[in-house]
């Protein structure tokens, strides 16, 4: 394996590790950020490994470490995982769905130091919600889980991903996280990337829609000032200018696959004739400093037009490469989520159409399917869209 290189040293620390420990998990989430070849168990780094990584993370300067999947809790050696991010000093923050195995290892996980729980929640009506994670039961798991983890006095997040399918539930997700003694709820409109990106037309609501929901939770916020926090993250083909994807290309997080693939975000595996590196050939600082797939689009100097004369540049660093990618057929092009991108507009109409047609089924998050997108783009092409 390669040593940190002296490269590493002129670049800022990434301050997050992303560790998806497995893709097992018992929902099906059709927005799911996962990929659509799902790892298998067969391929997952073992405990050995993630021990090492993490000890790496922290001697890069990572100062928080989210144990995500799939359903982290599916892996037997999740306890362990969890003691040594408090043994090295890493603030841990538990991404899970609350369901499966995710109560009866609680109170371990919280024994061994875990700092912090994120529960997702599909919806607020039980039926819905368990139409929408396609899975029955899991509403009654996901409300004990919450229950156990305020009564340890852990601070716990609700996460809402916000689709056509729930978005009539977002004042019910804020009176559920008030209910269920979360300390912030994440209202977050789904990014359409991976399962997402397939069942689009099937989450896209409409601008009416996401207006009001926005209105929604501004009035919250007022309202229930020093007792929620509520984060908004507002649907990418009705704003006006990008998100910075994770925090800017290679400059805040990594992304560590269940087999052990480091990528400087979820959905860059989508990016075609990238190189990733493994954990089990090149030690994570010199990953961060040196992999091809973190160097390509770090920075500015690949930019085109009108990203590269444009004074955002260093804030939204472009908007989504993956994105550019999935709409312009160019992951080097502007994010056509922008409004300065001359796709931008059709990106909108496309919201406006795909919202206004009667929704297709959802395709569930499957390991061993062959899913491909079924979506009108790339919008640069000569076809019709
Ligand atoms: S989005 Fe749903 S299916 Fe995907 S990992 Fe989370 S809970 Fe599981
Ligand atoms: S043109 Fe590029 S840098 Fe400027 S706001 Fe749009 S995406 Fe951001």
């Amino acid at each position: 394996m390669n040593a940190i290189t002296p490269n590493a040293t002129a670049l800022p620390a990434p301050v997050g590790l992303l560790a998806e420990l497995t893709h097992r998990c018992p929902l099906r989430c059709p927005y799911c950020s996962n990929p659509l070849e799902l790892d298998r168990r067969s391929g997952e780094l073992d405990t050995a490994t993630w021990q090492r990584v993490l000890t790496e993370a922290a001697g890069l300067g990572v100062l928080h470490v989210h144990l995500s999947g799939g359903e982290p809790t599916a892996r037997n050696d999740i306890v362990e995982i969890t003691q040594t991010c408090a043994k090295l000093g890493l603030y841990s923050n538990l991404i899970t769905s609350g369901v499966g195995g995710a109560l009866a290892k609680l109170d371990a996980l919280y024994d061994v130091g875990l700092d912090h729980v994120q529960l997702s929640v599909q919806g607020v009506d039980a039926a819905n919600a368990e139409k929408i994670g396609g899975l029955k039961n899991a509403q009654p798991q996901k409300f004990a889980f919450a229950e156990r983890v305020t009564q340890l006095g852990l601070p716990l997040t609700l996460n809402s991903v916000i689709h056509r399918g729930n978005i009539h539930e977002v004042e019910g997700f804020i009176d559920l996280a008030v209910k269920l003694g979360a300390k912030r709820l994440e209202v977050a409109h789904t990014q359409y990337y991976g399962w997402a990106y397939v069942n689009r037309a099937a989450l896209m609501p409409n601008k009416a829609e996401v207006d009001r929901s926005i209105r929604i939770v501004e009035a919250a916020r007022e309202r229930l000032k020093g007792q929620l926090v509520i984060d908004l993250v507002v649907p990418d083909y009705y704003a006006k200018y990008p998100k910075a994807c994770a925090g800017g290309w290679g400059r805040k997080l990594m992304n560590v696959t269940p087999q052990g693939k480091v990528l400087p975000c979820h959905a860059a595996e989508t990016i075609p004739n990238l190189e990733f590196w493994y954990v089990s050939d090149h030690s994570l600082g010199d990953i961060w400093a040196n992999s091809p797939a973190f160097t390509a689009y770090r920075g500015t100097d690949w930019m085109k037009e009108p990203c590269r004369s444009c004074d955002r540049r260093e804030k939204d660093w472009g908007g989504c490469r993956c994105q550019a990618l999935a709409l312009a057929g160019d992951a080097a092009a502007t994010d056509p989520a922008c409004s300065l991108s001359p796709l931008h507009a059709k990106v909108r109409d496309l919201a406006v159409e795909e919202a206004a047609e009667t929704p297709p089924d959802y395709v569930y998050r499957t390991i061993g399917s062959n899913v491909q997108p079924n979506v009108r783009t790339p919008l640069n092409e000569e076809a019709p869209l």
